[in-house]
């Protein structure tokens, strides 16, 4: 496993993080769990490191669903309830980008928002 895709993916993860608002010491700690999760996990499956990013993303949205709620929420679209961006492809990569659930529209490259 190449740590730099693990550090890559932590970095992107931070910054949508950061653009939203939401890198709060919680989300930073669910960050840090995924990671090494993630970490171990593609250790047992080399091939998977490239879905390593998305899959840290989603964690770390499904951790922050079960607490503070919706992350990252859709920016784009207009007079619609408020809704999620997912990373597709939903596998988690290669290139990793969020998808509003709503639309359908490509909004931003993982780590972009
Ligand atoms: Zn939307």
């Amino acid at each position: 496993m190449d740590t730099a895709r693990l550090y890559e993916a932590r970095a992107r993860v931070l910054a949508d993080l950061q653009a939203r608002q939401h890198a709060t010491p919680a989300a930073v700690s669910a960050l840090e769990d995924a990671v090494s999760d993630r970490k171990w996990w593609a250790e047992q499956w080399p091939e998977g490191e490239v879905y390593v990013a998305g899959l840290v993303a989603q964690d770390v949205q499904d951790a922050l669903f079960e607490t503070v709620g919706r992350w990252p929420v859709c920016l784009t679209c207009g007079d619609v309830p408020v809704h999620a961006l997912h990373i597709q492809p939903d596998l988690g990569g290669p290139d990793p980008v969020w998808v509003c659930e709503e639309s359908g529209r490509e909004i931003a490259p993982l780590g972009l928002l």
